[in-house]
């Protein structure tokens, strides 16, 4: 199929928004930190006056992906098209943030494949299991130990940490603030 060649190109649309667009994507458990930190990651730089958009994977649920539930073609589903919106987005000169547990190793691999070498980050909200468990921000391990929650990511359904993160944040060793810092240094350079 040919596509259609626009005229204003990715990078017209960055340099009119003075930035480098990228793509940060967390994945860890779900109550390790990943909407924390990126909220955090996010006031930092709009505070920088960077343009920034936040796909996050609960919210993803309510809308767009709505028709998708957990099982694991579901969950494969569910990754490809936040991968695929994250790539339009970062098209449009945007930093995208991505909170999205994506416990399997191949599909975040399939979200990294969509971007060139720099372009895509994946960060590891490193949290232990009875952490996060412990925290139960929006009390779905209670929900998952009893049973009414099937699928649960560390419960009833694996999590694949990543080899080889770009970034790792052991959160019971920092704090939002700090985690959030480390990656603008480390990605962003401010
Ligand atoms: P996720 O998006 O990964 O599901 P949330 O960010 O929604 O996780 O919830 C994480 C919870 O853990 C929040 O209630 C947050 O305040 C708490 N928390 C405690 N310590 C930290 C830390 N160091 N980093 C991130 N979150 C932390």
């Amino acid at each position: 199929m040919t596509l259609f060649d626009f005229t204003v190109s990715q990078s017209d649309r960055a340099k009119m928004k003075n930035q480098t667009p990228l793509v940060v994507w967390f994945t860890g458990l779900s109550g390790s930190g990943k909407s924390t930190i990126a909220n955090r990651l996010e006031e930092k730089l709009h505070q920088a006056g960077k343009h920034t958009f936040i796909l996050d994977g609960d919210n993803v649920r309510h809308g767009l992906n709505k028709d998708l539930g957990f099982s694991e073609s579901d969950r494969v589903e569910n990754i490809r098209r936040v991968a695929e919106v994250s790539k339009l987005l970062f098209d449009a000169g945007l930093i995208v943030i991505v909170t999205l547990i994506s416990p399997f190793r191949a599909d975040r691999n399939l979200a990294r494949n969509l971007f060139k070498k720099g372009e895509f980050f994946e960060v590891f909200v490193d949290t232990p299991l009875d952490v996060a468990e412990s925290r139960d921000p929006k009390g779905l391990y209670k929900k998952a130990r009893t049973g009414e929650i099937k699928n649960f990511t560390g419960i009833s359904s694996p999590y694949e940490a990543p080899d080889a993160p770009d970034f790792r944040i052991l959160t019971t060793e920092c704090s939002p603030d700090v985690a959030s810092s480390q990656i603008l240094s480390r990605f962003f350079k401010i």
